[in-house]
């Protein structure tokens, strides 16, 4: 295990697979404590044994990103093990594409709650920690979507645009505190993403995307986000956009 992320505290939201998992593994792999958030506990709970196993250390705090009482229960028990919050990765989502016709209200909501809601919240709750440290990354997983639109996908994009615009909002109001902020947009993933589309058809142009090309691997992304936390205190990498070669 590597060393120079040694003494931090890092959260990762949604870090039950994915990018997420493989944030956690990354952090952990450099030295910093990793607290990892998200529904399913079996999975943390899996993660955190493969963690400890390699020498690294892993706390799991199962919350669901759109309950205010979890938001909170994970900053406390943040702040009771390590007293301290470095590294905030807001990476729990949803992708649930459909076109907008044919959505439902309630997966509007989710959809918005989870992304955009969850992400402000977290972030508000874990800020003054970071204020009263002077210091502090925060690190966004908005997408591709965020800059380039891709169809059927309205109320994604949406919340991968907000996302975007919160970052660089933040960064303004914190960044003379030494609290830094980046947003990460990466392009096709090979994760269990596209899982929450309900309509077939276009759970299907999404997997023939991820097949047209060599898609990036969650560990593609999560060696971006340790690169960007690893900086000295002076640089701030405020955006990284991350393809796969093959996609256009
Ligand atoms: P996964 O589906 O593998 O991971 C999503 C994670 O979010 C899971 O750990 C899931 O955990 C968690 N999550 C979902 N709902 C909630 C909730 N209510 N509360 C807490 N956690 C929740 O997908 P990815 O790893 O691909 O996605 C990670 C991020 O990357 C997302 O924000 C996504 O939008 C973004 N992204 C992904 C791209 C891709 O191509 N894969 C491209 C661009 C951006 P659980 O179900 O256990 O709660």
């Amino acid at each position: 295990f590597g060393s120079e992320l040694d003494g931090k505290v890092a959260i990762v939201t949604g870090a039950s697979s994915g990018i997420g998992e493989a944030t956690a593994e990354a952090l952990a792999s450099r030295g910093a404590s990793v607290v990892v958030a998200a529904r399913r506990e079996d999975e943390l709970e899996e993660l955190q044994a493969g963690i400890e196993s390699e020498g690294g250390d892993a706390l799991v705090v199962p919350t669901d990103i759109t309950n205010d009482d979890d938001i909170d229960a994970l900053v406390d028990a943040t702040l009771d093990e390590y007293g301290r919050i470095d590294i905030l990765v807001n990476n729990a989502g949803i992708m649930p594409l459909s076109h907008i016709a044919d959505v439902d209200r309630d997966t509007l909501q989710t959809t918005i709650d989870v992304n955009l809601s969850g992400l402000v919240k977290l972030t508000h709750a874990v800020v003054p920690t970071m204020l009263e440290q002077e210091s502090g990354h925060v690190v966004n997983l908005s997408s591709v979507v965020g800059r380039f639109l891709m169809e059927n996908a309205s109320h994604y994009n949406a919340t991968k645009a907000g996302v975007k615009m919160f970052g660089d909002s933040l960064r303004l109001d914190v960044a003379a505190e030494g609290i830094r902020v980046a947003t990460i947009e990466p392009g096709s993933v090979a994760t269990e993403l596209p899982e929450s589309i309900a309509d077939e058809e276009i759970k299907e142009q999404i997997e023939e995307l991820g097949e047209s090309m060599r898609p990036l691997q969650p560990d593609d992304i999560a060696r971006t986000i340790a690169f960007v936390v690893s900086q000295p205190p002076h640089v701030d990498i405020n955006e990284v956009l991350v393809r796969p070669t093959d996609q256009v």
